[in-house]
């Protein structure tokens, strides 16, 4: 704890150490927090949205980003739910451990393999050729379940596997009703096909 903690940075270590505490994924590349963006949920039960814990972050000297991040959607839920992920690189955690002390334990019980960003990436045939792209999933979608990572188009579109183990990759191909959807390399053939499509050269 820094000397001197001001009164705003104390108030802003209470509103977020427990948000972090339930919320938060970490990783070796930082740590990551989804906020939903229903504006029901700040208004009404006085949640703090990702403007607010971010705003928290900068009275305690801590930089942080946000991005639009998108859950699953919830059982009686038509659609994935819109939220936004306050991130803080690896670096800032220093920081914040200043105000979090517990976090430190969280840190070094990272395995050394664990990943290094949050994203669930994919490749995707273009007319330049195939690209590796990042999906707008929240950072918790390793931990989801596979009904969850079904609704969220994380399983095969032909086979039904899982995308999501690392040694799967997976391709989002265009299917013929216009559907990007994902794939796994066996069932599209490692995106070739689709490629050759793209750029008009027959296999
Ligand atoms: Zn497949």
């Amino acid at each position: 704890m820094p000397k001197a903690a001001t009164p705003e940075q104390r108030d802003a270590q209470r509103r977020i150490v427990s948000i972090i505490t339930t919320n938060r994924v970490i990783n070796r590349g930082g740590l990551a927090l989804w906020r939903d963006d229903d504006s029901l949920t700040k208004e009404f039960y006085g949640n703090a949205d990702a403007d607010d814990v971010a705003a928290a972050l900068e009275t305690l000297g801590v930089r942080s980003t946000i991005v639009t991040r998108y859950m699953p959607p919830r059982a009686q839920e038509k659609r994935p739910r819109k939220g936004r992920e306050v991130r803080i690189a690896w670096p800032e955690l220093a920081t914040l451990v200043h105000w979090m002390p517990s976090l430190k334990e969280r840190m070094e019980e990272l395995p050394e393999d664990a990943n290094t960003h949050f994203e669930f990436l994919y490749f995707e045939p273009r007319p330049e050729g195939i690209a590796l792209c990042p999906a707008a999933h929240a950072s918790l979608w390793p931990w989801w379940t596979e009904k969850q990572a079904r609704r969220m188009g994380l399983m095969c579109a032909d086979c039904g596997c899982d995308l999501r183990p690392s040694d799967q990759t997976a391709y989002r191909i265009t299917d013929t009703e216009g559907r990007r959807r994902l794939y796994c390399g066996t069932c599209c053939s490692d995106g070739v096909d689709a490629l050759a499509a793209l750029t008009g050269q027959s296999g």
